[in-house]
């Protein structure tokens, strides 16, 4: 073991790749705070859109070097660390670019073996935490099938693989988004530790009601490029329907400002987001309140790849709309105190089977 460590520690600190065991699957690692080496392993990845790369630390002293943590984050910490859990907290840009997400968040993660906290501490920087697939691959638990659904380009790309024979088929890890008012489970792993599914949270302003509507987004933005997606907003007059519209378009790149648009039932604005192009469509169903009018807007047909649908007063016209391959997300919003917004985001049941899939090549 200490040869593997000393070796894994001088690749590392060169700027090289190395492919480490951890509890869940074959992880790549690179040294997180050196662009060059965080460069190379995004070209191994390739196709990751801006997709988050998380980071593997030794202990919670080490990653408070990295990120912010509050008492939520602290509680998790303490409750399941060294674990399957990744924890989201707000980044202090101590590490390479394209290593937080677009947020400023980072996503932190202390393996539970041995090896690899042995080789982060003797470093004493982190690493990246990504699975050793590329994207889209299946997620790797034996070297041998690893390198085998390599291309030799992506081969040579590998400086060094540490072989723990068969791993384990686990999970990835449960990932926890601890920079909202509630903590919320981007991905559910092994380990639950808050309901998975579903999130309920509460926002506190307008701006934080866009913030999650751009996490939303993010979530599902596989399910965006490859069917679209549509999501339902519900909640009474001045909820803040519009608001998660804006931050959906806000996300999105979108530059126009969104209004509301009640009497002329859609709006459209196209985007670019990384490599992928699409419309937003900013539908009011206010005065759709029956089939005949539904039917002739046709806006069923609206839905598709790169197609996002925010669609105020859902409730109104849920019933009708047709079954599609586009997922949906449904968001209720209701009114508090002040500015506070209780929100209730369900994802439909087609969502969730697809999503599984999608997302289980992304992080050990
Ligand atoms: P709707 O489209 O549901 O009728 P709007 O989004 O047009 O509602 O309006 C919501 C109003 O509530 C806005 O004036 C917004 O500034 C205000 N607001 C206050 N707090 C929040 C919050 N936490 N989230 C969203 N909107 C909020
Ligand atoms: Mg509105």
């Amino acid at each position: 073991m200490a040869a593997a460590v000393r070796s894994a520690v001088r690749a590392l600190d060169n700027g090289q790749l190395v492919v480490f065991p951890t509890e869940t699957s074959y992880g790549l690692g690179a040294d997180a705070t050196n662009p060059q080496a965080v460069n190379q392993l995004l070209k191994y990845k390739s196709r990751r859109q801006g997709k988050p790369l998380s980071i593997a630390v030794s202990d919670q002293a080490m990653a408070e070097r990295y990120v912010e943590l509050n008492d939520q984050a602290r509680q998790i910490y303490q409750r399941w660390l060294p674990g399957p859990v990744t924890v989201v907290s707000p980044g202090r840009g101590a590490v390479a670019s394209g290593v937080e997400s677009e947020f400023g968040t980072l996503g932190v993660r202390i393996p539970d073996y041995p090896l690899v906290l042995e080789i982060v501490r003797r470093l004493g920087r982190p690493i990246t935490a990504t699975s050793a697939n590329a994207s889209g691959q299946a997620r790797p638990y034996a070297i041998l099938k690893l390198l085998a659904r390599l291309t030799p380009a992506r081969q040579r790309l590998l400086d060094l693989v540490l072989d723990a024979g068969q791993l384990p088929v686990n999970p990835p890890s449960t990932v926890i988004d601890t920079t909202l008012s509630a903590p919320v489970t981007l991905r559910a792993g092994k380990v639950a530790v808050s309901d998975a599914a579903d999130w309920r949270l509460e926002t506190f302003s307008p701006a934080e009601t866009r913030q999650v509507a751009g996490r939303v987004v993010l979530r599902h933005w596989d399910r965006v490029v490859q069917a679209g997606l549509v999501i339902g907003l519900e909640g009474e007059l001045g909820a803040g329907k519009t608001v998660f519209a804006q931050g959906v378009a806000e996300f999105l790149g979108i530059d126009e400002q969104l209004s509301s648009p009640t009497f002329i039932y859609a709006a459209e604005y196209a985007f670019r987001r990384h490599q992928a192009s699409g419309q937003l469509y900013h539908l009011d169903m206010w005065k759709v309140d029956t089939r005949r009018i539904f039917d002739r807007l046709e806006v069923g047909r609206l839905a598709g790849p790169g197609r996002v649908l925010a669609v105020e007063w859902w409730n109104q016209v849920k019933a009708w709309w047709p079954a599609s391959q586009a997922a949906r997300v449904v968001v209720r919003i209701e009114p508090g105190q002040d500015q506070r917004r209780h929100l209730n985001i369900t994802n439909s049941a087609v969502d969730r089977a697809v999503n599984h899939t999608s997302d289980t090549a992304r992080q050990p």
